[in-house]
C-alpha cells in the first residue's frame, strides 16, 4: 500500500535543531538551501573555490564554505553535485569529516543504488528527491505551495533517519504537497526509465521525427513547429491536471478519434519492447556504466551528442519564432543557444 505523508505528519522542530550543509549550489541546491533556510534550518553551502555558483550563494546571503569544512561542520550534509561527480566529491571531501550521528541526504538514488557511494557505519543514509525541477521546487516553495517528493532510507543507523527524512522533506516543501515512501532502488531506477523513455529521450525523439515528416513533406518549418512542440505543452498540461482521460475530453472529437487510431500505428508493440530493453539496461547497471565512463574519460560521447541535438533544424527554427512571441518570458538563468552548465 502506498504510505504518502503530509506537513502533519513531519516534525520539522528535528531539521530545525541541526546543522546542514548543502553540497553544490545548481538547480536543486539553490532550492534545497533557499527553502530550508526560509523554514528556520541552519544551512551553509559547500562548493570548490573557483565554483560557477558560488557569487550567486553569496549574494543570496549564504556562508559558502570549501566542500570539506562545509562536511565537518554540518550534521547533516546533502549531495547535489550533478550524479556524475558525487563520488569523486565524497571521497574528496566528504567521507573524512563524516562521523557517528551524521546524515548524507541525496537528491536522487544514482550513486548509492550504482554503489559508487558507499557510506561509514553509524551514518544515516536518506533521499528526498523532487519530482520536479529545482526552479520549479524554488517557486512553488515561494507561492506557498510544494513540489511533491518521494523519501527513502538506506540505512538508519540513528534509529530515527525516517523522521529525519520527513522532517527535512517538509523543509523543503515536498509535504505541502505529498511525500511518497520508496526505495533508493526503486526511486533511481524509475527515474532513469521515466527520463530516458518517455519524459526526455522519448519525447525529444518523438518531437523531432514529427517535425521531420512535417518539413521533408514541404511544410512551413514554424508550422511544423507549432504543431509537434508548443503545442505539446498545452496538452501536457491537460493530462497533468486530470490524466490523458481529461486531455481527450478537452480536445476535438476530430482529435480523439485520430489519437485511438493513429497512436498505436506510431507508438506500436515495439516501443514497448524497447522500452523493456531500456529499463533492462537501467537495472543491470549497464546504462550507469556507459555513463560513468565516458564522464572520467573527459564526457566525449555526451558532449558529441549534445552538439548533435543542438544541431537539429527543430532548434533553429524555435529560437527565432520564440523572439516573435510573448507567450514564455522567463525569469531564470536558461539562456537561449547555449545550455547553461
Ligand atoms: P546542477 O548541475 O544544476 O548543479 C550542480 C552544482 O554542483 C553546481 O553548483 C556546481 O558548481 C556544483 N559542483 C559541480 N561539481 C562540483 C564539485 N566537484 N564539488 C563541489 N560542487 C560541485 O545539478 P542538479 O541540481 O541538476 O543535480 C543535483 C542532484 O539532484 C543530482 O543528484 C540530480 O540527479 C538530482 N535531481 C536533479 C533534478 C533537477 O531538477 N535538475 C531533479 C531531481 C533530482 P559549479 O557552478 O561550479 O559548476
Ligand atoms: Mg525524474
Ligand atoms: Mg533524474
Amino acid at each position: 500500500m502506498t504510505e504518502i505523508f503530509y506537513d502533519s505528519d513531519a516534525d520539522l522542530a528535528l531539521i530545525q535543531g541541526k546543522k546542514v550543509a548543502v553540497i553544490g549550489y545548481g538547480s536543486q541546491g539553490h532550492a534545497h538551501a533557499l527553502n530550508l533556510r526560509d523554514s528556520g534550518v541552519e544551512v551553509v553551502v559547500g562548493l570548490k573555490d573557483d565554483s560557477k555558483s558560488k557569487p550567486k550563494a553569496e549574494e543570496q546571503g549564504f556562508t559558502v564554505l570549501p566542500v570539506a569544512e562545509a562536511s565537518a561542520w554540518a550534521d547533516v550534509i546533502v549531495i547535489l553535485t550533478p550524479d556524475q561527480v558525487q563520488r569523486h566529491v565524497y571521497a574528496d571531501d566528504i567521507k573524512p569529516n563524516l562521523a557517528e550521528g551524521k546524515a548524507l541526504v541525496f537528491g536522487h538514488g544514482f550513486n548509492i543504488r550504482f554503489g559508487y557511494i558507499e557510506a561509514p557505519e553509524g551514518v544515516d543514509v536518506v533521499l528526498v528527491a523532487p519530482k520536479g525541477p529545482g526552479h520549479t521546487v524554488r517557486r512553488e516553495y515561494e507561492a506557498g505551495r510544494g513540489v511533491p517528493v518521494i523519501v527513502a532510507v538506506e540505512v538508519d543507523a540513528s534509529g530515527s533517519a525516517w523522521e529525519l527524512a520527513w522532517s527535512y522533506a517538509k523543509g523543503i516543501g515536498g509535504l505541502r504537497a505529498g511525500g511518497i515512501k520508496t526505495t533508493f532502488t526503486e526511486e533511481t531506477e524509475t527515474d532513469l526509465f521515466g527520463e530516458q523513455a518517455v519524459l526526455c529521450g522519448g519525447t525529444s525523439q518523438l518531437v523531432q521525427y514529427g517535425f521531420e515528416v512535417l518539413t521533408e513533406a514541404g511544410y512551413q518549418p514554424q508550422i511544423a513547429y507549432f504543431e509537434v512542440l508548443h503545442e505539446l505543452k498545452l496538452i501536457v498540461d491537460l493530462m497533468w491536471e486530470g490524466g490523458i482521460a481529461k486531455q481527450r475530453w478537452s480536445i476535438s472529437d476530430t482529435a480523439e478519434y485520430g489519437d485511438y487510431v493513429s497512436g498505436p500505428r506510431v507508438i506500436d508493440p515495439h516501443v514497448k519492447e524497447n522500452m523493456q530493453a531500456v529499463l533492462a539496461d537501467i537495472q543491470s547497471g549497464a546504462f550507469a556504466e556507459r555513463f560513468i565512463a565516458d564522464q572520467d574519460a573527459g564526457a566525449p560521447e555526451f558532449t558529441a551528442l549534445r552538439a548533435k541535438g543542438e544541431q537539429h533544424p527543430i532548434e533553429a527554427t524555435g529560437r527565432e519564432l520564440r523572439k516573435l512571441f510573448a507567450w514564455n518570458k522567463s525569469d531564470d538563468d536558461y539562456v537561449e543557444g547555449s545550455v547553461a552548465r
